[in-house]
């Protein structure tokens, strides 16, 4: 097989270049880090007060980690690197409430973004005369405009789709002829259930490839959508605190995910005692990114499980691959690609006055998508036989909780006192998808 590269020399440079590239990226990393509030107590604290104080990537250790929370706590500003007349775009992480977690971009940041993806896009064989359809969801989500514009770069015709709507989805992909599709994969799942639903054949398709990411998944589901829909599957990961989509992905070896490592430092920690693992482990990864000026982040943990295969990779990149990522080291659950976290629920159940003590969340699959149901108990002043108030209840905490959550989920409820009390360590989210990966 002939592999093509979008950018041949830094995507098979050597690793001594590499890390040699990375150490000089490293260092202007830290001058911009050095000028936000954030960073800049943080850095002066472990003794670096100049990128110059960087004399190896093995000073990165030197510098503490990152974590959501302090991203919270850095909200709106304290984060931010340039004068505010510099930012051009802001996004933030999917079904986030609250403070969010906001990356600002100046435009150079987003050329290199946009880079990143497209290389991506380019190493799974796609070129301009392919026809992408975004699947996904546009917006504050990173995979709507991060993949819109990658592939912009590379040429091909951009069908800004976003998600939903199979039925026009489909007649899209049929009047314009839809090569290559980026979506979740419980979403292409559902594509392929609402084809036959709908008597949609295969034969009417040019549909040759599809990227899919945002949540977790297993090799099973990826062939069986291969098989199913007759395309390859690529996967795609990213997360909006490293810009989004571009920070690692499948070349057309399909085994584990090329990291940028010209864009993003990777190391992998035991999450409990925060120590590198040895090398081919399993842990933690987290991540530096080293390509974007206005909002620097130094070793975020990420939370996600992953390891690297120790073997190159036969496409000749010299990029470290991941392990498709298997899942999360805190408690956050992916529902159709959006994150949730179970104390964003019990943020709004616990604000009604007319809800119990006791909830727990059942996450499960109907048909291939994911389906979240909230079981609250009702206070002991509620009667349960009276229908009325309690259908006109539950629908205003199922309103609430999608405005909340931006995702809409079943509501039942219970009379007070009749849910499982959890002994110990409140156990209330049931996670009942398959556990395939
Ligand atoms: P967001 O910041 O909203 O883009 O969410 C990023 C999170 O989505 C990551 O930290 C992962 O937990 C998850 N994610 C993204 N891509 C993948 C993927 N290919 N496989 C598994 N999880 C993914
Ligand atoms: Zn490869």
């Amino acid at each position: 097989m002939t592999y093509q590269y979008w950018n041949p020399r830094m995507e098979t440079l050597p690793r001594a270049e590499l890390e040699a590239y990375q150490l000089t990226k490293l260092k202007d990393l830290v001058r911009y880090a050095l000028r936000t509030p954030f960073y800049q107590k943080r850095l002066h604290q472990a003794g670096i007060k100049d990128g110059e104080d960087i004399k190896t990537l093995g000073d990165l250790k030197r510098i503490p980690f990152a974590t959501k929370l302090d991203l919270r706590a850095a909200f709106p500003y304290g984060l931010l690197s340039i004068p505010l007349d510099e930012v051009v775009r802001l996004h933030a992480s999917s079904g986030t409430t609250g403070t969010p977690t906001t990356i600002y971009f100046n435009k150079e940041d987003i050329i290199r973004w946009t880079g990143f993806v497209a290389r991506s896009i380019y190493a799974t064989g796609c070129n301009k005369t392919d026809v992408f359809q975004n699947m996904i969801t546009y917006g504050l989500f990173t995979g709507g405009l991060g993949f819109h514009f990658g592939g912009e770069a590379v040429g091909m015709l951009v069908i800004p789709s976003g998600s939903g709507n199979t039925t026009r989805q489909f007649k899209l992909m049929q009047d314009f002829g839809t090569t290559v599709v980026h979506a979740t994969p419980s979403f292409l799942l559902h594509v392929e259930a609402k084809m036959r639903e709908e008597g949609i054949t295969r034969e009417s398709l040019k549909l040759k490839r599809a990227f899919a990411g945002a949540e977790p998944y297993s090799e099973d589901t990826r062939r069986r959508i291969e098989e199913l829909l007759k395309i390859d599957v690529y996967n795609s990961y990213g997360l909006s605190e490293m810009n989004g989509p571009g920070v690692a992905f499948e070349c057309q070896c399909k085994n584990g995910l090329h990291l940028w490592e010209d864009g993003y430092i990777a190391e992998i920690i035991n999450p409990d005692t925060l120590e590198p693992v040895p090398e081919g482990e399993t842990g933690e990864l987290v991540l530096t990114c080293l390509c974007r000026e206005a909002t620097p982040i130094l070793r975020y943990r990420t939370r996600d499980r992953s390891g690297f295969y120790t073997e190159p990779c036969s496409c000749g990149r010299t990029h470290r691959r991941l392990y498709r990522i298997t899942g999360r080291t805190d408690d956050m659950l992916i529902i159709n690609g959006v994150n949730l976290f179970p104390s964003q629920i019990e943020e709004v159940i616990m604000s009604m006055k007319e809800v119990g003590n006791n909830y727990c969340i059942v996450v499960e699959k109907e048909g291939v998508l994911d389906r979240l149901t909230v079981k609250t108990e009702v206070g002991p002043d509620i009667f349960m036989d009276d229908a009325r108030p309690l259908n006109a209840l539950k629908e205003r905490i199922r309103k609430t909780l999608q405005a909340c959550i931006t995702i809409n989920p079943r509501v039942e409820l219970h009379e007070s006192g009749s849910l499982p009390v959890s002994e110990g360590k409140a156990t209330r989210v049931q996670d009942n998808r398959p556990k395939d990966v």
